[in-house]
């Protein structure tokens, strides 16, 4: 099977940052004995870099290439048989549109779990305790502790959006870890949830009523899009902080801007933001931003952004690259394969 890898990232030999490649040497290390042939290619996917693909059984791609009904029909004319995502999310491809051309989707359900929640914990962190501006100010000679304070995460109430892999293992953390009170609201309650110290609430109203951080662990989806807009940020408590490590458009940017901008939110943790796809894993040092929302939220002092990094542990790229090779060896055997995305799961 030959297998074109879009948004790959290069490999880095220096010794002292070797520890920080990307996908083509996790996917070197792992793709030993397989017959797959995999090409690695920097650019995204999208309809203008779709005949790239052309002689290839499959597309690997990650969260921010896309695949619309337009670049699947492309794909499908080219002869691709198969998507695979390295990634859990799989809101970027249009599955009815992929069943329509006969494409299958696979994807990489759980790679690290508890990258992403360690990662939510320490964004947490980051905003109530101001690390990130504490680091800036100490480099420049500057140990005044104004602007610094904190509070203490024993005893307050964090509610937990989507209690699935990483909501339940942040809840854990927060509960079993820092002593807070950590509440959850979700479709469906997890069996391990009480066992972590978390509390199911009974509507989201009143998880947000209650909650001094919230930090959002639910896919995107039609029905999630924009779940925190200017009436449910308006139910945060005021002063409240929200942390986003999942999707960007689980939360209306335009609206979070106006909650940042009378005051009503605290501060803001976000690893995700609905237009990222794009900024995100390039570099846009000497580039001008012409989304203004995004250039917004960046100038909010009380706002911390990273780039979708949430996920980049050693751990979890050998994961990811395991479950991939994996997943494309089961079809090209002509195998069942586990992590097949359906259209309506
Ligand atoms: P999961 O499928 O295990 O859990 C998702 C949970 O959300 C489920 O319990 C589900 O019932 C719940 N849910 C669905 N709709 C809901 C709603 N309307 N209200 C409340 N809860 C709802 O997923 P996971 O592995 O825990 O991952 C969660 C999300 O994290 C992924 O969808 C992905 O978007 C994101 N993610 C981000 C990164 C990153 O690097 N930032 C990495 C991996 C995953």
């Amino acid at each position: 099977m030959k297998i074109v890898v879009y948004s790959s990232k290069k490999v880095n030999r220096h010794p002292t940052t070797a520890h920080l490649q990307y996908d083509i040497s996790s996917f070197a290390e792992c793709n030993t004995t397989s017959d797959l042939k995999l090409q690695f290619l920097e650019i995204h996917l999208d309809k203008t870099t779709l005949a790239l693909a052309a002689g290839y059984d499959a597309v690997c791609i990650f969260v921010n290439d896309v695949c619309d009904a337009e670049v699947l029909e492309g794909l499908a004319k080219l002869g691709v048989k198969y998507i695979a995502l390295r990634c859990a999310g799989f809101n970027n491809v249009d599955l009815e549109s992929a069943s329509r051309f006969g494409l299958q989707v696979v994807r990489v359900p759980a790679y690290s779990p508890d990258a992403v929640a360690e990662f939510a914990v320490g964004m947490i962190m980051t905003i109530v305790r101001k690390y990130h501006k504490s680091y800036t100010r100490v480099r420049e000679g500057n140990f005044l502790l104004d602007g610094l304070l904190g509070f203490n995460l024993k005893g307050k109430t964090i509610g937990i959006i989507g209690t699935g892999k990483i909501g339940l293992l942040t809840g854990k953390i927060l509960s079993r870890g820092f002593e807070s009170n950590v509440i959850a609201y979700d479709l469906y309650h997890n069996d391990q949830a009480a066992e972590y110290g978390i509390t199911y609430v009974d509507s989201l109203e009143e998880m947000l009523g209650k909650s001094d951080i919230v930090s959002l662990h639910c896919p995107l989806m039609e029905s999630t899009k924009y779940m925190m807009n200017e009436k449910t940020l308006g139910q945060m408590k005021k002063g409240a902080y929200l942390i986003n490590t999942s999707r960007g458009a689980l939360i209306d940017s335009h609206a979070l801007i106006g909650a940042l901008k009378t005051g009503h939110l605290g501060a803001v943790g976000l690893d995700v933001y609905e237009g990222e796809s794009a900024y995100f894993f390039a570099d846009g040092s000497s580039k001008i931003i012409y989304d203004d929302n995004f250039a917004r939220l960046l100038s909010f002092y009380n706002v911390f952004v990273s780039g979708h990094q949430a996920f980049l542990t050693v751990e979890a790229l050998k994961n990811i690259a395991d479950t991939t090779i994996d997943n494309l060896e089961t079809l090209a055997r002509g195998g069942v394969c586990q992590n097949v995305v359906k259209h309506n799961i």
